[in-house]
């Protein structure tokens, strides 16, 4: 097999000041010295291994593989495989709706949500590096509902790592409460008297105070953190690999186009992710609720960040994604290495707005629907299929749909798309009662949850009450 050398990274503000490091040295950073977030210096090229992956591979075996090529300085192949066993217990499903429309299921994992896999390859990741140097550390993280439960159910007895999560009172839903506050151990909810900008901002002002990050070892698990994105690539990864054999014969050529419900965009980063880095697809459907501003930049070339929107499919209501900075930086990388192919001199300084927009339009096609929509087609999916969708997955098949109607499909001759199912249905039976009728059954688990006595300590959102805590806990 051959080893390449480890991938590093690099800050998205860099500007051409190539000072990349080590994975592990980003993910326990989170956020780049100057601000910026983490993105692969280099375009690894992994199609031969993809290529030489056998037929029957399991999840886990793909991503034990590619986690040793892809830090093989930093990790031992044994290394790799413990990270990887220990993170994925669950593995993605592929699920057919009809003959032009197909869902991949990332909602096996502990919280019911794809922020499963991102979080538990990072807890592992994380724990890994912790055992060597016998370091302890807190983790740190504000949340308006799904990404918390993921990180806490990620972090659960994890050896040197304490866990405290910020949430705004009353402003998240009873099974996301219940989620958040039922895991225990070294697991502590912070129920914070105020909203979730409050949390948010509780959190930077910790990280910003020398003496409480120095002496509690801060670090972040939030959804910037580029040990979340990783592991989002491999399954990027497993559904190509999985489709291609689907397709007998037609081995290399797929004419399955890929929709990402995005909210924050980390997801369809790691999707471009995944692109840069040797799969073979052309476009990604980006497909968003009312929160519409990637589609619109998408349609203008503007970026216009505006607050968020409610609507059904909540953990897409993001009106200003931070990941938008990675898409922008990946795009002009891509510019800069397919420009210095021909010209040595080109640097990244010459690349202009209006190139990164047309670059990014020819990876991105944008959609957007509205809460309306969102239930005709929870409706529609039910009574055609008898299936029940969250929100989320809802404003993915509905934009597929619409894709497959459009000019753009017909122009490049697409007429199947894979949509990425990013939550269980039983997690939303409200919306779902509302669009269809019927209430999806809960996961056993769920409901376990929900008889477990809570535990969470009510805070107010000053920095005095949040270091109290800390005290107590860490
Ligand atoms: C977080 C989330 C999304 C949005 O993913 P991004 O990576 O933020 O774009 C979509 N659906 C569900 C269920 C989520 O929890």
């Amino acid at each position: 097999m051959s080893v390449l050398p480890s991938t590093k990274f690099v800050s998205t503000r860099a500007h051409g000041k190539r000072k990349s490091i080590f994975f592990f040295d980003a993910v326990f950073q989170g956020l780049a010295e100057d601000g910026g977030l983490f993105i692969p210096t280099e375009f690894v090229d992994l199609y031969p291994l993809i290529k030489s992956f056998p037929v029957e591979m399991s999840f886990l075996e793909m991503t034990t593989t590619l986690t040793q090529e892809l830090f093989s300085e930093e990790l031992s192949p044994l290394e790799a495989k413990k990270i990887c066993t220990s993170a994925f217990n669950f593995e993605p499903t592929i699920k057919v709706l009809d003959d032009s429309i197909m869902l991949l299921e990332l909602f096996n994992g502990p919280s019911y949500a794809f922020k499963d896999y991102g979080a538990s390859y990072l807890a592992s990741m994380m724990q890994m590096r912790l055992r060597n140097t016998r370091k302890k550390i807190t983790i740190l993280i504000a949340t308006s509902g799904d990404t918390g439960s993921a990180v806490a159910q990620a972090f659960h007895l994890k050896k040197h790592i304490n866990v405290v999560i910020l949430y705004p009172s009353k402003r998240v839903s009873p099974l996301q409460e219940k989620q958040l506050t039922t895991v225990g151990d070294n697991v502590f909810a912070l129920e914070v008297q105020g909203s979730f900008d409050d949390c948010q901002q509780l959190v930077k002002d910790a990280f910003l105070d020398d003496i409480l990050r120095a002496s509690f070892n801060l670090s972040s698990a939030n959804s910037i953190n580029i040990g979340r994105l990783i592991p989002q690539v491999f399954y990027y990864i497993y559904l190509w690999h999985t489709l291609m054999y689907n397709a007998k014969g037609k081995k290399g050529k797929s004419d399955w186009l890929f929709c990402t419900p995005s909210g924050n965009f980390g997801n369809l980063t790691a999707g471009l992710l995944a692109k840069n880095w040797g799969l073979p697809i052309k476009h990604i459907i980006a497909a968003c609720n009312d929160n519409k501003v990637v589609p619109n930049y998408l349609k203008t070339g503007i970026f216009h960040p505006e607050p968020s929107k409610e609507t059904l499919a909540n953990a897409m209501d993001v009106g200003n994604p931070s990941n938008f900075e990675r898409m922008l930086a990946m795009c002009k990388q891509q510019i800069v290495r397919r420009k210095q192919k021909t010209n040595l001199s080109f640097y990244e300084d010459q690349v202009k707005d209006v190139d990164i927009h047309r670059e990014m339009n020819k990876i991105l096609y944008g959609f957007s629907v509205n809460d309306t929509q969102i239930k005709l087609e929870i409706n529609r999916v039910y009574k055609q299929h008898k299936e029940f969708i969250c929100p989320h997955t809802a404003v993915g098949t509905s934009v597929a749909r619409q894709t497959l109607q459009s000019n753009f499909a017909q122009a490049n001759g697409y007429k199947k798309v894979v949509v990425l199912s990013t939550a269980h249905p039983g997690k939303f039976s409200e919306v779902i009662k509302g669009s269809c009728g019927k209430t999806p059954p809960i996961p056993e688990c769920l409901q376990i949850v929900c008889d477990k006595p809570s535990r969470s300590y009510p805070i107010k959102p000053v920095l005095d009450s949040l270091a109290e805590k800390l005290d107590e806990f860490c």
